[in-house]
Formats: C-alpha cells, structure tokens, sequence
C-alpha cells in the first residue's frame, strides 16, 4: 500500500518536509480551500491595501484581534506530533512550513523555516521592532473596552469574519518604541516577499535532502510549488500527503490522497519503532 511505500522512502532519513494548511485542519483552522475544493469567499489582506489604507488597517485589527484568540488556542495535532517525533529521530532533517500558526513548532520540532512569518509576532514598519501578539492584544483590549464581537468565520491568516459590530468605532494603537509607527502582524500578506533569508535556508533544507515530503498542500501557489521544482530539478524524489489532488501529483513518486493525522502518525509509528529496533534499544 502507498503509505509502506512513502515509509520505505523515508526510512533512509534526509527527509525534507514541506507543509501547508491542510496539515492544521485537524488543529481547528481552517484552510482557505475546504476539502471540497471550493474556495472560501473570503479575501485575504494584501500589503498593499494594508500599508495604503489606514481604513482598511483598522477592520483589519478589529476582525484580526477576535481571529487571533482562536488561534491562540488552536493546539497541534498528531500530524504535527509525528513531524516532530520524526525530526527528534533524525528521519526529518528540516521542516519549512507555509503555515503561521506556531504549530510545528508547539509540538517540539526545532528549527523550523515559517516561510510566512508567525502570527504570534507583530513587526513595526517604521522600526521594525518585533513584539508579541500577546503584548499587542493586551494593548487593543485596553483601547477597545467591550469590543466583544462573536466570529463568524476565520482564516489561516487570522483575519476573521465578524457579527455585526461597529468597526469604525476600533482604535488601532501604533509602535511603542518609535511612537508612531504603524504595527503588522509579522506575517507575509499576499502580495508581499518573502525575506531572502528564509527562502536560502529553505532552498538549502530541500536540496540537502534525500526526500521532500508535501504535506497538507495544494501547491497551487509558487510560494510553495517552487520547492517541488527545485527537487525535480536536483532529481531529489517527492512524495505528498494531502487531502485533495496537488498542482504536482504528476511528478510526484508517491501520492496519497488522506486526512494527514491519519498517515503520519502511522509512518512515524513504522520507523521509530524500527529505528528502535536497529539501535538494539527494545527487543
Ligand atoms: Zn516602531
């Protein structure tokens, strides 16, 4: 079967994991493309509009302060923990994750790349000091007393769909640092780069690897379809995990189609246990 197949694949180490939404469905955040293909109505935030339109900023800030709440008690789930054991073990060598929500990291993998930045962090534009969300929340609960909206539907950028609330009544606050520096979630909005760093260090992870493995990602983007490319090139084998056809199933040696906390914790089961095995550690 495919997953003793992708096992087999993986049991030589080196392996590069790529992941994307799909691989925190089970956390309780939703993609922005369901299981049934079709695209959720909702829009995200360019950096455009969010740098050009003071407007927009504040409805942002105001659906984003009840979105973030969720996501700050969305807790990893077992893909994310078998990504983890895996890396522990040495089978994963390097993980570079699409996603903003933190959770790799919450289940213990290490040194993670967040191609797209991290929700839990605020950036100023003005003088780039990087401060926590939970400081920024702190601050717009004391400007906003009572702004309690009950949300509707939220995003995997955090941004949220509100009840019926009076948003231009939401004060912003600015930097604490430079005064009056305009704030961001320190997260790649559509339409922005990504820091070159972040894209060598993932470049350096997927060609480094004897495997790239695709999870939770429709690929339908080049942020992440890139990478699947760069392995082809450097002739480096990929495998994907998701629920749903990929962009790149065609290229791929081993595609299956599965609710990813289903697979992962089944293969991480399969070579831990005879990783185990191997060092003579159980019987
Ligand atoms: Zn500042």
């Amino acid at each position: 079967v495919e997953w003793e197949r992708l096992a087999e694949l993986m049991a030589a180490g080196g392996v590069a994991v790529l992941s994307g939404a799909g691989l925190s469905t089970e956390s309780g955040i939703p993609d922005y493309r369901g299981e049934t293909g079709r695209t959720r109505k909702a829009t995200p935030m360019t950096y455009e509009v969010f740098t050009g339109d003071a407007q927009a900023r504040k409805r942002y800030w105001a659906r984003s302060q009840a979105g973030w709440r969720m996501f700050a008690k969305a807790r990893p789930n077992k893909g994310h923990e078998a990504v983890a054991r895996l890396a522990e073990r040495g089978i994963v060598s390097g993980i570079v994750t699409q996603n903003v929500d933190g959770l790799h990291s919450a289940a213990g993998a290490k040194g993670v790349v967040e191609l797209h930045g991290n929700l839990d962090r605020v950036v100023c534009l003005g003088c780039a000091e990087l401060t926590t969300r939970a400081e920024l929340d702190d601050r717009l609960r004391k400007a906003n007393p009572g702004f309690d909206p009950e949300v509707l539907v939220f995003n995997p950028d955090g941004d949220a769909v509100l009840s019926d609330v009076d948003i231009a009544t939401f004060e912003t606050v600015d930097c604490k640092k430079c005064g009056d520096g305009v704030l961001k979630p320190d997260v790649v909005f559509f339409g922005e780069t990504v820091p070159v760093q972040r894209v060598k260090d993932s470049f350096e992870i997927v060609e480094s690897a004897r495997l790239l493995l695709v999870l939770g990602s429709s690929l339908s983007v080049m942020s992440g379809r890139r990478f699947v490319i760069r392995a082809v090139k450097h002739g480096i084998p990929v495998a994907i995990v998701n629920q749903g056809p990929t962009r790149e199933d065609d290229r791929a040696t081993v595609v299956i189609d599965a609710p990813l906390g289903q697979v992962l914790p089944r293969i991480a089961e399969d070579l831990t246990s005879s990783a185990l095995k191997v060092e003579g550690l159980v019987a």
